[in-house]
């Protein structure tokens, strides 16, 4: 279990762990991007815990902050749709990016779960479980 802890990073499609190295390159959304080395295809990793605090923060206070602006402002000041758009916008990528990473990390768990499966599947030279 030792391995999962650290600077390790499991391939989603090959299983294999891969020890990460320099700056991790992100994508949009802060999912991190990696080339895996094995099977020399594209998998990302599930998004550090400072983004996931971040848009869940967005995510529960978006819609408040709409409430409570709605409630304050009169029945003339509603008419503001663009920022309403882009509001809307950055409100579905949080959800699109909080609902993939839930996916991610269920990936993960999974690969894990092969990666250790294939580990033991290896015949065993030394006596050592
Ligand atoms: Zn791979």
């Amino acid at each position: 279990m030792a391995q999962r802890l650290g600077k390790t990073v499991i391939c989603t499609e090959c299983h294999a762990a891969l020890a990460r190295q320099g700056r991790v390159k992100r994508s949009f959304l802060g999912f991190g991007r990696y080339s895996c080395p094995q099977c020399g295809k594209e998998f990302k990793s599930p998004l550090p815990r400072s983004y996931i605090v971040t848009y869940w923060i967005a995510a529960v206070g978006i819609p408040v902050g709409c409430v409570v602006m709605g409630v304050q402002s009169s029945v003339e000041d509603l008419g503001d749709f663009a920022s309403l758009a882009e509001v809307g916008i950055v409100y579905i990528c949080i959800i699109i990016a909080l609902v993939r990473d839930a996916s991610l990390k269920k990936k993960v768990r999974h690969a894990w779960q092969e990666h250790e499966r294939k580990a033991t599947d290896i015949p065993q030279q030394s006596t050592q479980a």
